[in-house]
């Protein structure tokens, strides 16, 4: 079923909940206690914490459970008293309302709470791209210049699982929308003329001999976004 469907929509995520590597169902809140569709804050999750002290919001990460320098005073900012065994899962609620960061990994670079606040990717070694502005970062590394609002969208986004990592993809200056893992059958549906290999090689970036025949391994995975500018469709693929 879509997230959609379960009346938790994602402006950047139009695919089935199984397709997120955080959704767990309905469960309780660590943050607000609510019985909701929540979602797993494990490794590269933060939970958003004002600062006592100066009331600047910082994130804690999720799978340390430490408290942390503010950003702003470095004052310290304790990490929240949640029950220590349960595993920390932000509700729908919670997730939007940006209580909740989920780091995404995208083609521009990885994108944490900090790298919001900065408005720049961690960046990617050589990044070469001219819709963005790019910003010269440490050892070869190359940032992207992105606005606030997108980078805490993204924050706000459950990943899509993935074999390899996730790496979201932009266009139109924007993150695309990612609707779904597709199978050969997907294809086949999606095509104007029930062409589904022929959709397959229009969008699916790199293809190489035997990727349509998953003949590659046992296990490939095919994700694919969709712009919601231009409507164009891209995919990119992984291995187990
Ligand atoms: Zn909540
Ligand atoms: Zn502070
Ligand atoms: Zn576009």
């Amino acid at each position: 079923m879509s997230f959609t469907n379960l009346d938790i929509p994602f402006p950047l995520f139009d695919a089935d909940e199984q397709d997120a590597s955080e959704y767990v169902g309905v469960r309780r809140c660590t943050i607000c206690n609510a019985h909701h569709h929540c979602f797993d804050l494990g490794i590269g999750a933060a939970v958003m914490v004002n600062c006592p002290s100066c009331q600047t919001e910082n994130g804690l990460d999720a799978d340390d459970r430490e408290d942390a320098p503010c950003r702003k005073c470095q004052d310290v900012v304790p990490f929240p008293d949640y029950p220590a065994d349960d595993e920390i899962v932000a509700c729908y609620d919670c997730l939007r309302a940006g209580k909740a960061a989920i780091t995404s990994d995208t083609e521009l670079g990885m994108i944490s709470w900090e790298q919001a606040y900065e408005g720049l990717t961690h960046g990617i070694p050589g990044l070469s791209r001219s819709d963005f502005e790019l910003v010269d970062g440490d050892d070869g590394w190359v940032r992207a210049r992105l606005p606030r609002e997108t980078m805490f969208e993204l924050l706000r986004t459950p990943n899509y699982s993935s074999i390899q990592g996730e790496r979201w993809q932009f266009c139109c200056r924007a993150p695309m929308v990612f609707i779904g893992q597709w199978s050969r059958e997907r294809f086949t549906e999606e095509s104007e003329d029930g062409n589904g290999r022929a959709l397959f090689n229009e969008i699916v970036q790199g293809v190489v001999p035997g990727l349509w025949e998953d003949q590659l391994h046992d296990i490939t995975g095919v994700y694919v976004f969709r712009c919601s500018q231009c409507g164009r469709r891209t995919a990119q693929w992984d291995i187990a």
